[in-house]
């Protein structure tokens, strides 16, 4: 059996280890754009704030690939794949066979569309290599502009406060991580972030930079201009799948996959930031692109190209963020639509500065943010991601000393679908 994978990151590695658990003769060939060990993607913006060193990133060790007998080709890129011949086509000379295919290439960062953006210090922050360029020209670094309010470009933003810059952000929505959280977590992180020293400019775009070798300055659509001499655009993420044939290979946002992470060519598979597949709390189909997601995707795939039928139960979102003295922890819907029949409860306590926010869709949880006082975070994925009816008063889970004991002595579990 020929076994090719594309991505070395984690979804990738989480295929290529459990395929070899259960096929110890296959061969595996990994194929990836960026060299050097696979390492932990959200942590490169600990390495920009300063709370991590580089030697902290990798997540596996050199003698990995020897070790699973694991042939890697990288620093080249995947520019098409033939399902025809069963081939992918590794940079302009190379070509690699395959029986199964698993595709596992991540998401690269959205585009924005300004003017003169090949000038020095405008940076995405996808890669370990993006900050460590971040970090080389910090010396002498005054003025950052982080274009969008999203995971990464908040996370930029705290990373170059950290640093002693004076950064302006500039988002389309009132407050940042506005995909993330609701209004009111949201303002609390904004007014968090602004008494740290950040500025905020909402509804407003990018539309040139200006400077002479490196950026000195950008034009606003408002008309005005900001003074700056490094840029982090974090406008979001798009998946990366340019080289797929979507003529046999069916993609929405992401790869459409089913269960078995399977597309709709039964040859290949896809796993983590490319893949689509139905989001719990929505019930509908979302591309959840997180770390936690990537490894259990990208198991569920490898286990099922070595030939065990495995289902993967579905996807949730979920993030756990510090923000300086803010906690925040968000999972599932956090703002759902007005129609559908969604219930929505939500207490602040402004003395403790805490805040919760319930989404219900009928007696399951679906959705939660919480601000500070976080401990509980566990049970509530626990009942979103298994489906629990909850047969407790709903109110119940927006008390700060809710537990797994409640749950349990009001027989939610044993109510679930899913035990019985
Ligand atoms: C700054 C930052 C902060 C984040 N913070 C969080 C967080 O707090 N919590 C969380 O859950 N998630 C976070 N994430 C998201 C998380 O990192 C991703 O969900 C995860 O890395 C996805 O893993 P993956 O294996 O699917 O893709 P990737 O990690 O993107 O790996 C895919 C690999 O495939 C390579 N590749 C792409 N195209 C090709 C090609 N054509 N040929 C060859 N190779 C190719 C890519 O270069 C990459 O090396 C963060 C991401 C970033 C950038």
């Amino acid at each position: 059996m020929e076994y090719v994978i594309i991505g070395n990151g984690v979804a990738g590695i989480s295929a290529a280890e459990s395929i070899r658990q259960l096929d110890a003769d296959g061969n595996i060939t990994m194929i990836g754009d960026e060299s050097g060990l696979p390492y932990c993607r959200p942590m490169i913006s600990m390495v920009l704030e300063g709370t991590a060193t580089p030697n902290q990133l990798p997540i596996r060790k050199a003698k990995f690939y020897d070790t699973l007998n694991i042939a890697p080709i990288f620093g080249e890129r995947v520019t098409n794949i033939d399902v025809g011949s069963r081939t992918v086509q590794v940079g302009t000379a190379q070509s690699v066979a395959y029986d199964r295919l698993l595709i596992a290439t991540g998401a690269d960062p959205r585009p924005i569309n300004a003017q003169n953006q090949e000038l020095k210090n405008i940076s995405y922050m996808r890669t370990s290599l993006h900050v460590a360029n971040m970090l080389q020209s910090l010396a002498g670094t005054k003025d950052a502009l982080v274009l969008g309010g999203g995971l990464v470009g908040f996370k930029a933003a705290y990373g170059l406060l950290r640093r002693g810059l004076k950064v302006t952000m500039l988002i389309g929505s009132g407050y940042p991580l506005s995909l993330q959280v609701d209004q009111t977590a949201g303002q609390m992180i904004l007014k968090e972030l602004v008494a740290q020293g950040l500025e905020v400019k909402v509804g407003v775009e990018v539309t040139a930079f200006e400077g002479q070798d490196k950026v000195e300055a950008a034009q606003i659509s408002d008309g005005s201009k900001i003074a700056c001499d490094m840029v982090v655009i974090g406008k979001g993420v798009l998946p990366a799948l340019s080289f797929v044939p979507r003529d046999h290979i069916e993609v929405d946002l992401g790869i459409m996959v089913n269960a078995h992470m399977q597309t709709s060519n039964p040859h290949v598979y896809a796993a983590g930031d490319v893949a689509e597949y139905i989001d719990v709390a929505r019930n509908s189909r979302w591309v959840n692109a997180i770390w936690p997601e990537a490894v259990s995707q990208g198991r569920i795939a490898g286990i099922n190209m070595a030939g065990r039928p495995v289902a993967y139960a579905g996807s949730l979102s979920r993030n756990v963020i510090r923000i300086f003295d803010l906690d925040v922890l968000t999972g599932g819907l956090v703002t759902p639509p007005h129609e559908n029949g969604y219930e929505v409860m939500s207490a602040m306590h402004a003395g403790r500065n805490t805040y919760r926010k319930m989404v219900f869709c009928d007696q399951r949880l679906v959705g939660f943010t919480m601000v500070n006082d976080i401990e509980q975070g566990g049970v509530l994925m626990a009942l979103m991601h298994h489906q629990i009816p909850l047969n407790i008063p709903k109110e119940a889970l927006l008390d700060t000393r809710f537990n797994f004991k409640q749950v349990m002595t009001h027989g939610a579990w044993a109510a679930s679908p899913k035990a019985a």
